[in-house]
């Protein structure tokens, strides 16, 4: 497929003109607090979400039950946090407004809940953890595994009047669409896929058994948000073990727990208040399982080193194994430009560093 780009650039710049992103949260630093989570509870009103193979139940009503819960629960522990949500109640809220709520309200953190679901005949289960990330073209192939879900959550759209105009012509069935995702900077993907890890230990192997895993995808709502985000999928609506969970007020209240502890452990480590060890292991491991990722690395060893380790010098390396070699890279991004800018900065505190791209759990130099 021969893709042409004016009509996306067209569409972005559109974009731009007519839906601007209020101005960056400043207050990422390490010395600033986590004062704002917005919590977005997918789907509502006229728009159901995923519906279970019975009929009986609706992915907008759990989604609103588990965020509720995961509300309550923060502002129980936390009183000094504000928790906002995007709907707290059985109401249709636009996707770019989510957007928008967080923005305005200079949230910290940005947490999407949803409820996955494949077609009839399979049993797919277990809940997966998703930050923006490009598409990763492969040939013809425009991205990931995961496609049906992005086109399905972002089809959303589909059911706001005039969204055409809202949108610019963004047409989520459309694969050549999601190039104007490539073309954008993500300059909160180290803070996601933080949180995102720590959704996925949280999750653990309760009340829903399978972890999917930490994805990569062009969710508009991860999109247009200006801080950390991340969308979990929390259960298959189609898996009857999934379901019942999710029917029962014990595991939804257990699922809350879970993004609970994910919260907890994300603000105590943006608070600056985190236990010596949980930091470093966040980033243990490459986990943009599609898209590419680019950084700098400054070290290939026979030996493993703690991420804590001084001659990392405060940076939180990604550990790529190759064959005998651990690969360390810091400063990862899933833009090259910003890689690059990183680099120039990287290379001045260790001299034989170098560019490298991950992809799919190897690195190779770029040049
Ligand atoms: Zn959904």
């Amino acid at each position: 497929m021969k893709l042409s780009f004016r009509p996306v650039l067209a569409v972005l710049a559109a974009l731009f003109l007519t839906i601007p992103v209020p101005a960056q949260n400043s207050s990422e630093g390490a010395s600033v607090k986590l004062r704002t989570v917005v919590i977005d509870p997918g789907h509502g009103g006229k728009d159901a979400g995923c519906v279970s193979r019975d009929k009986k139940t609706y992915e907008k009503n759990i989604t609103l039950d588990i965020g509720k819960k995961l509300a309550e629960k923060i502002r129980a522990a936390y009183p000094d946090v504000t928790v906002k949500m995007t709907r707290d109640d059985d109401t249709f809220v636009e996707l770019e407004n989510r957007a928008v709520i967080a923005n305005k309200a200079n949230a910290n953190l940005f947490i999407s809940i949803h409820v996955n679901s494949v077609e009839k005949g399979t049993t797919a289960n277990g809940y997966s953890i998703h930050c923006l990330g490009q598409s990763a073209q492969r040939g013809n192939d425009l991205f990931s595994k995961n496609l049906d879900l992005v086109k399905r959550e972002n089809a959303v759209i589909m059911l706001e009047d005039n969204y055409e105009a809202r949108y610019q012509g963004f047409d989520p069935e459309d694969p050549q669409s999601y190039i104007i995702f490539n073309l954008m900077q993500n300059a909160h993907l180290a803070g996601s896929l933080t949180f995102a890890d720590d959704v996925a230990k949280a999750m653990g192997s309760s009340p829903i058994k399978n972890s999917r895993g930490i994805h990569q995808d062009p969710f508009w709502v991860l999109w247009r948000t200006a801080m950390p985000s991340v969308l979990i999928e929390v259960g298959f609506i189609t898996n009857p073990d999934d379901l019942a969970t999710m029917r029962s007020e014990k595991g939804r209240s257990g699922i809350a727990d879970n993004l609970f502890k994910a919260f907890a452990a994300f603000k105590a480590r943006y608070d600056g208040t985190a236990p010596e060890t949980a930091a470093p292991a966040a980033q243990a491991e490459p986990v943009a399982k599609d898209g590419p990722l680019y950084g700098t690395q400054i070290l290939a060893t026979g030996k493993q080193l703690s991420l804590s380790d001084p001659f990392f010098k405060g940076y939180k390396p990604v550990e790529v194994k190759s064959g005998k070699l651990y690969k360390y890279i810091v400063e990862t991004s899933s833009s090259l430009k910003e890689a690059k800018a990183k680099y120039t900065e990287v290379q001045k505190k260790y001299p034989d560093a170098y560019l490298v791209k991950i992809q799919d759990g190897a690195t190779s130099p770029v040049r």
